[in-house]
């Protein structure tokens, strides 16, 4: 198996080099590795964003991407008969484009996930942020909540700069549960549901592919990201593409629920890809 999401210390809340992962992954016999580091380019965020480079934080801005493709070239080398490949994992906001393009001009990333991160330059998927998102969003309400979430989510699908999207109902780790046991979460529910399916054909319609993210499982939730009534869905609307990823952030997560994932992909009658050089290929 391939894990698609794999965060190597160079995002600040990992731990493993890329040497310890690639160690892992021939030790629980995967075949293939895609590292997919954090990058989150928002300007707002410059102040609380940052990458690590040998264990110093460095501006997102900064020249990171040539010691992490660096490390990882050496680690091919290192590993031959474990495939290695470099990806990122972009935390998307609208306006963020031209900084993510230049990104992608100047380094050469065999796979690029889109992930929604935020909400109004907020973290929705951070521990650390949870009372400053529960500030944001209580007062707007969930509708604006599950309303502006789709609206990231079909930009990030449409703007041609991503391969797939990242864990797609992510909302349902710490934004859904806001508005648990009110009206709230119903309100939530009914946008996200009446919203998933024009986010699914933009997908399709850009050849857009979808990862199916382990971590939920490994949190003990019974569905992956995304569930599988969004997956049987996106393959009616003709989403053509799935990735599976664990997200680890330590070599022990790694492959973690990924048989699970990959069943999952297959119960849709499809294989899961992976992406080197930016295209679409079904290892064998
Ligand atoms: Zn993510
Ligand atoms: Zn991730």
């Amino acid at each position: 198996m391939f894990d698609c999401h794999v965060h190597p210390d160079y995002s600040p809340d990992a731990t493993g080099s890329i040497e310890e992962y690639c160690r892992r992954a021939m030790e629980i016999g995967l075949s293939g590795i895609c590292f997919t580091t954090h990058y989150e380019p928002d300007p707002e965020r410059s102040g609380i964003e940052w990458v690590m480079v040998r264990g110093r934080r460095q501006p997102v801005s900064s020249d990171w991407p040539v010691q992490y493709l660096g490390d990882i070239a050496r680690a091919r080398v290192d590993f031959p008969n474990l495939r290695i490949l470099a990806g990122v994992e972009v935390g998307y906001e609208p306006g963020v484009d031209d900084i993510v393009g230049k990104l992608l001009g100047s380094h050469r990333f065999d796979y690029v996930l889109g992930a929604i991160h935020c909400l109004d330059h907020v973290a929705i998927s951070s521990r650390r942020e949870v009372e400053q998102m529960r500030e944001l969003v209580v007062s707007k309400g969930a509708r604006w909540a599950a309303n502006r979430y789709f609206d990231c989510l079909e930009v990030a699908g449409s703007c041609g700069l991503f391969d797939c999207i990242a864990h797609l109902d992510i909302y349902r780790k710490y934004l859904l549960p806001c508005w648990q046991g009110t009206a709230g979460a119903q309100e939530f529910s009914e946008v996200a549901d009446e919203r998933t399916g024009l986010a699914l054909t933009r997908l399709a319609e850009h050849g857009v592919g979808i990862e199916v993210n382990s971590s939920a499982i490994r949190r003990g939730q019974a569905e992956p990201y995304p569930s599988l009534a969004i997956l049987s869905r996106a393959r009616s609307a003709g989403v053509a593409l799935f990735t599976i990823g664990s997200d680890s952030h330590s070599p022990d997560e790694l492959g973690c629920g990924l048989a699970v994932v990959q069943a999952r992909v297959r119960r849709l009658g499809a294989e899961p890809a992976v992406f080197v050089d930016r295209e679409p290929q079904v290892p064998v």
